[in-house]
């Protein structure tokens, strides 16, 4: 061992420079790895520890690369030849939900999900709700600022950010933000720091708004000729007055998809190009939750081939099954690359029609989903995998196969998706980040001049351009 590399782990508990723990660091789930090997991965349990990391990357000029759960789709937490990789997922204390306040203040490592069950304990929750709610943590869900299915009535992770602390890369610890639900002292760091992909603070510690718990939730699914109607029914769905919890759109590519998966009749419903609407209301009482999903019934029902509401638990979960199912009952179909445009809501039917021309116009399978509410879309380009015995593994997700370097008419279809949300006044990403798979495409989003200033901020922040570098910007 280096006398450089003695003196990170002489600050540390649980570090390891093994090969395996190296090689798994070099990835996330977006399915690109980084070049070269990592110099070490530490554990760290405590702020001095990650104190005492950012000050010896500094010190020594190493890219530091923070990391919750690697369940990132953009290659964001990969750590590349000569980085140290900061793995935050040990922090993982809940260490106050307080119901008088509302809020929670935890570690970064603590996982989406169990914040919300203890939340949940209070008979409060906490919002945000990535379809990964089960893996991630709460770090990076503020370092990707990420949205989930309850965001259509209550935003995304910054929503719920109050106040973060964040050891710069210089090693000091700062305080941003507080523990009230206003305040607007000074500019807003809380904000910069939510989003910033472990470009420009690690965030060691989070102070979160909890929202009251609905007591209870009404479930309707409708069915749809084509997604023109769908996405036309979801706009019709946000000016009712009615904030739905849930507004997810499915097309008739996935609906086929799931069908395979789970034996439905989905896709047969709504005929070959059909879509489908899945809506949740909640409210402080059952009689609450079902007249918003009445009113929501009675705007979609002109519209819509079909239109079936319940408040029964078992079969809500059967209505949810078109949204559930859809990324597993994809990923059977071929390897995923899952992209994440959002576009305005007027321009939602534009947008899924535009995805799905490139999909003829590139002859590549592309399966849409879309947070509607959002205007959020997600068009999953499917790459086919090998047959058994023609030369490659068939294996699934995280095989050697899918590692292999995209075919170059997938790179085309997912630049010209990218075209899409420019064209129609959006953004290349709505919820995922940047990372390094659409730094390209931010750039063109961004322009030169706010570029410029964006690194300009970087530099304020990271002078020596240690933390994640190559990222994001
Ligand atoms: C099946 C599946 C479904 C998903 N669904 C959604 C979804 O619905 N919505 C959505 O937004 N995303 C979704 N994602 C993407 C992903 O789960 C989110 O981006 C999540 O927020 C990443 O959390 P993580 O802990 O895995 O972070 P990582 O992947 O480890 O890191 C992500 C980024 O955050 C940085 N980071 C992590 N922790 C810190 C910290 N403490 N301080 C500073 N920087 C940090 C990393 O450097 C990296 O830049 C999904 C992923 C999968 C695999």
């Amino acid at each position: 061992m280096s006398a450089d590399l003695q003196d990170l782990a002489a600050g540390v508990v649980d570090w390891s420079a093994d090969a395996v723990h190296l090689e798994a660091a070099r990835r996330d789930r977006s399915g690109v790895a980084a070049d070269g090997a990592p110099l070490a991965v530490v554990r760290a349990r405590t702020t001095a520890e990650v104190q005492h990391t950012a000050r010896w990357c500094t010190a020594t000029s190493t890219p530091l690369v923070v990391r919750g759960a690697g369940s990132g789709l953009a290659g964001a937490a990969t750590g590349g030849a000569g980085a140290v990789v900061l793995d935050l997922s040990q922090m993982d204390r809940i260490v106050e939900v307080d119901p008088v306040d509302q809020v929670a203040v935890v570690e970064p490592g603590v996982v989406t999900a169990a914040l919300d069950a203890a939340a949940a304990e209070h008979g409060l929750m906490f919002a945000p709700d990535p379809g990964s709610v089960g893996i991630s943590t709460i770090g990076g869900n503020i370092a990707t600022n990420a949205g989930g299915l309850r965001g259509a009535k209550h935003g995304v992770t910054r929503d719920a950010v109050l106040a973060l602390d964040v050891v710069l890369a210089d090693g000091r610890l700062v305080h941003v933000g507080s523990r009230t639900f206003k305040g607007v002292t000074g500019y807003d760091l809380t904000a910069l720091f939510t989003g910033s992909e472990g470009t420009l603070g690690i965030v060691v510690g989070a102070t979160l708004r909890l929202l009251p718990r609905p007591v209870a939730v009404a479930t309707l699914l409708a069915v749809f000729p084509d997604v023109r109607a769908a996405a036309a029914a979801a706009s019709a769905v946000v000016s009712s007055g009615v904030r739905p919890l849930i507004l997810e759109m499915v097309d008739g590519a996935t609906l086929g998809a799931v069908d395979e998966l789970e034996d439905t009749s989905l896709q047969v419903a709504g005929g070959p190009d059909g879509a489908v609407l899945v809506a949740q209301t909640d409210g402080s009482s059952a009689d609450a939750a079902r007249s918003d999903l009445e009113r929501l019934a009675q705007v979609l029902a002109p519209l819509a081939v079909s239109v079936e509401t319940s408040e029964d638990p078992a079969r809500a979960r059967e209505l949810l099954t078109a949204r559930r199912a859809a990324l597993p009952a994809i990923e059977r179909r071929g390897r995923v690359l899952i992209e994440d445009i959002a576009v305005p809501l007027s321009r939602l039917a534009e947008a899924v029609e535009q995805v799905q021309a490139v999909a003829a116009e590139t002859g590549t399978d592309i399966y849409v989903i879309a947070h509607a509410a959002d205007g959020n879309l997600h068009p999953i380009i499917a790459v086919p995998r090998p047959a058994p015995g023609a030369g490659g593994s068939a294996g699934g997700a995280g095989t050697a196969d899918d590692e292999a370097p995209l075919p170059p008419e997938v790179l085309a279809a997912a630049d010209r998706v990218f075209d899409v949300a420019l064209r129609l006044g959006g953004t290349v990403t709505g919820e995922h980040g940047v990372g390094v798979l659409k730094r390209e495409h931010a750039a063109r989003e961004l322009g030169p001049d706010v570029l410029a200033l964006q690194h300009q901020i970087k530099a304020v922040l990271d002078p020596a351009g240690i933390l994640n570098p190559h990222k994001a910007l």
